[in-house]
């Protein structure tokens, strides 16, 4: 079951990242970044899934957490 989380609750920090670090298999290129963003969580896995900026394609990316620095 998927369940919607509130994308504006993130630290502002993490809306960038996830905004902006993406891929776009329709443009074939990352870091375009989405529009009208959707966090969601399934499975147990977190996802963010948006719109291309550039050609308007769904595009859906698995957050993997990274390590912290330091
Ligand atoms: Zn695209």
């Amino acid at each position: 079951m998927k369940k919607i989380l509130d994308f504006n609750s993130l630290d502002e920090v993490l809306q960038e990242i996830y905004t902006e670090d993406t891929w776009c298999s329709k443009c074939s290129e990352a870091d375009l970044g989405i529009v009208e963003p959707e966090l969601y969580i399934e499975s147990n896995r977190k996802y963010i899934g948006g719109k291309c900026k550039v050609c308007g394609t769904e595009s859906v990316s698995e957050i993997v957490q990274k390590k912290a620095k330091g």
